[in-house]
C-alpha cells in the first residue's frame, strides 16, 4: 500500500474533498488552528501548493514585524500568537505542564 506523508491542512482538505463535507465541491479551503495554523487548498479538485509548496502555510504571515521570532526565520508570525501552542504557552506556569502532558 502507498503511504504519503502530508501536513495536517493539506490532508484535512484532502479527506473533506473525498469522504467528507466537500466531496460535491470542486474548490474548498480547510483551516486547520491546532498547534499551527494553515489552510489547505483544493482548486478545481486538485490540492494547491503554490509556486514553492508554502500556498497554505498562514500561520507563518507576518503579523508583527517587531514580534517574536518564529522556527521558520521570521518574527511576528500569526500561530506565534494565535496557535494552541501559543495559547498554551500563555498559562500560568504550572498549568503549562499539566496542559502538555
Ligand atoms: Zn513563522
Amino acid at each position: 500500500m502507498p503511504v504519503f506523508v502530508e501536513n495536517e491542512a493539506n490532508a484535512g482538505a484532502h479527506g473533506e474533498k473525498e469522504f467528507g463535507v466537500a466531496k460535491n465541491y470542486e474548490n474548498l479551503i480547510y483551516v486547520s488552528v491546532s498547534t499551527g495554523i494553515g489552510i489547505g487548498i483544493i482548486m478545481k479538485n486538485e490540492l494547491y501548493r503554490g509556486v514553492k509548496g508554502l500556498a497554505g502555510e498562514m500561520g507563518h504571515i507576518t503579523i508583527d514585524l517587531n514580534g517574536l521570532k518564529c522556527s521558520c526565520g521570521n518574527r511576528g508570525c500569526w500561530e506565534l500568537y494565535a496557535s494552541e501552542k501559543a495559547l498554551l504557552k500563555s498559562l500560568p506556569h504550572h498549568l503549562q505542564k499539566s496542559s502538555l502532558q
